[in-house]
């Protein structure tokens, strides 16, 4: 059995891209767009994403979004980047 090596990126801190939730688990990359961003309470800041296809997810500074690496990109998503691309 052929095992595919899926590397993730380092964390991101860009505002909208393609990009690898710590959670909720994914085994895609989705294009991902910040939403909202709150305060940690500890002097950081947690932000609400939520990807071209719907995915809502969650980032905080323990659990932070990544860059997508060479992960296999979300379909949906890449359609519509192809489409706003288009427009
Ligand atoms: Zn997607």
């Amino acid at each position: 059995m052929n095992q595919v090596v899926m590397i993730t990126g380092p964390a991101s801190t860009a505002e909208r891209g393609w990009l690898k939730p710590a959670f909720p688990f994914s085994v895609r990359a989705h294009f991902f767009e910040q939403e909202q961003s709150v305060p940690d309470g500890e002097g950081g800041r947690s932000f609400a994403w939520r990807s071209l296809c719907g995915v809502d997810a969650f980032s905080t500074r323990q659990a932070p979004m990544f860059e997508a690496g060479n992960w296999t990109r979300c379909k949906k998503c890449e359609q519509q980047v192809t489409r706003r691309a288009a427009a």
